[in-house]
């Protein structure tokens, strides 16, 4: 399992709720929790990763140590959403690229955890921006379509070098995970 980058088309495919949470999705969990980590992010959905499940890990501290803030969300869902607030935002599918994006202040969220128990949150400011941004992933929305014209032209740059980066990585035959033959 790795992070796919922009334009991995695995990022603009809206993936499946999950029916059961088996051994295989808590697995998934574990994995997407160490590649976050190991990334330095608050959050992964699993498209980031090339699987099609409602799945999210989100750590609003950063930091393993700090557990009361790592969450594992199932399909989740924002129930209310609340103020506006614009700050800067990045995503470990595009790696550097930063820019101010406009997102709710407050959301109530509703997810299952690993046991499939529901739980439900209020969050403001950062962790309502990670929900939302991570949220957006499993519908196959990217910041980059949430960013207004200014933080969208000042990003030109770099998504067309992402685009050249993913086409040459194709010509030298390193198809992206996820789109290998099923055979
Ligand atoms: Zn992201």
């Amino acid at each position: 399992m790795k992070i796919v980058k922009y334009p991995h088309p695995a990022l603009r495919t809206p993936v499946k709720p999950v029916t059961t949470i088996d051994k295989e999705i808590v697995l998934a969990a574990g994995r997407m929790l160490e590649l976050m980590y190991a990334s330095d992010g608050l959050g992964l959905a699993a498209p980031q990763v090339a699987l099609d499940a409602q799945l999210l890990v989100m750590n609003f501290a950063g930091d393993p140590a700090v557990k009361d803030q790592e969450f594992v969300a199932i399909n989740p869902q924002i129930l209310e959403e609340k103020g506006a607030v614009s700050d800067r935002e990045g995503c470990l599918s595009f790696p550097g690229l930063y820019q101010n994006v406009r997102r709710f202040k407050t959301v109530r969220v509703r997810a299952y955890d690993l046991k499939g128990e529901p739980y439900e949150l209020i969050c403001h400011d950062l962790p309502a921006r990670v929900w939302q941004h991570e949220i957006d992933h499993l519908a196959g929305v990217l910041f980059i379509d949430k960013m207004g014209s200014l933080g969208r032209s000042r990003s030109e740059k770099d998504l067309e070098k992402f685009v050249a980066d993913f086409e040459k990585d194709k010509k030298k035959g390193h198809l992206p995970p996820g789109l290998e033959p099923k055979l």
